[in-house]
């Protein structure tokens, strides 16, 4: 599931692939994935303009367009975006196309889940979908961090992936985060002390870092990982890279978090 490491790397390969380029076309393939939006309205929006810039917050991913507003991506449990060259086939699932002079970048989206929209303002729909602070934003520093956790009984991995309360985090990277912070997963965030909030923090900021940079959501990128990271090890019969230990699970709210027993005790 894209979580903000790969909705990252997704705005590098838009950049990269589709800046200031000219639409010339767009195709709709699913209407589902615009929700309210009506196809000819958002197909009139896009062609002959230019994606102007792009911008990240959380897990969403926000294009300008050069005639005014905002194109707003989300990519749901299995989104992506597929440049591709004219000629080649579509991508299996790409709901909607953009085509440029020679290729076209895609949006697919197997099960749905994502959304496509338009936008005035981008801080605007940001405060619209109730989004929290960017967690890689220079913004959210360690104060930030103890605002957003303060007065919450909840366990600290069900504050850590509330995109209301701090944004881009999901269950993969909210682990990883607790590993290397040692935390168990159900800690009471109010029961954090500061020297654990800072850890947390640091960690927060580091896991996200270190997974953009080895090219999460890339082939080879589990291997990629520095060698004390719990993402490889989240296989049936996963051992702690650092003690060894049989790593456990614990299932609530319908996620599974993948913890180490013994460098995360129960609190
Ligand atoms: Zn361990």
């Amino acid at each position: 599931m894209p979580e903000l490491p790969d909705v990252e790397i997704y705005r590098r390969y838009l950049d990269a692939h589709a800046l200031r380029r000219k639409i010339a076309q767009v195709a709709v393939n699913d209407v589902r994935i615009l929700g309210d939006l009506p196809a000819e309205a958002f197909v009139v929006r896009l062609r002959g303009n230019r994606f102007e810039e792009s911008r990240r917050h959380g897990k969403h991913l926000l294009v300008r367009l050069q005639r005014g507003g905002w194109l707003t991506l989300h990519f749901g449990m299995t989104g992506n975006l597929v440049y591709f060259r004219k000629g080649e086939d579509d991508p299996p699932y790409d709901r909607v196309r953009f085509d440029f002079a020679g290729s076209h970048l895609a949006y697919v989206n197997r099960r749905m889940l994502g959304r496509v929209g338009l936008a005035d303002d981008a801080d605007a729909f940001i405060r619209e979908e109730g989004l929290g602070p960017d967690a890689l934003d220079p913004a959210f520093d360690l104060e930030a961090l103890t605002r957003a956790i303060s007065g919450r009984r909840r366990d600290v991995k069900s504050v850590l992936i509330d995109q209301a309360l701090i944004a881009g985090i999901g269950n993969i990277y909210a682990d990883e985060i607790l590993f290397q912070a040692r935390l168990h997963p159900k800690t009471p965030a109010t029961s954090l002390d500061a020297e654990q909030r800072a850890a947390l923090f640091r960690q927060i900021k580091a896991v996200l870092e270190t997974a953009i940079e080895r090219g999460a959501g890339a082939e080879q990128f589990l291997e990629r990982l520095p060698e004390h990271y719990l993402l490889p090890h989240r296989d049936k019969g996963g051992r702690c890279p650092r003690c060894g230990s049989a790593i456990a699970t614990l299932k609530s709210g319908g996620r599974t978090s993948y913890f180490c027993p013994r460098c995360q005790p129960e609190p």
